[in-house]
């Protein structure tokens, strides 16, 4: 988060709705951070979190797997994805 919160709007809200992003951040902000992060969501990633999600492995380096509902991202610690941005 680079901004503060508007007073109508939640976490949730400045992440589009898109839950994901949210379940990340909690796991990376908590102490030790994991190494590996599991994420089921119902709906397909979109472009954006797909990015984030990249860069937030490389980051943390550590795994993170998005199962959505196409299919299962894997990011790793690289910054790359198994789906190699076809999605
Ligand atoms: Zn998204
Ligand atoms: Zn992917």
């Amino acid at each position: 988060m680079t901004r503060s919160l508007n007073e109508n709007e939640t976490i949730e809200s400045v992440l589009c709705g898109h839950s994901e992003l949210l379940v990340i951040a909690l796991n990376l902000i908590q102490e030790p951070a994991p190494k590996f992060i599991q994420v089921v969501k119902n709906l397909r990633i979109c472009g954006h979190c797909h990015e984030f999600t990249k860069v937030i492995a490389k980051i943390e380096q550590c795994d993170i797997v998005v199962r959505d509902a196409n299919r299962i991202h894997h990011f790793y610690p690289n910054g790359q994805c198994s789906c190699q941005d076809h999605f």
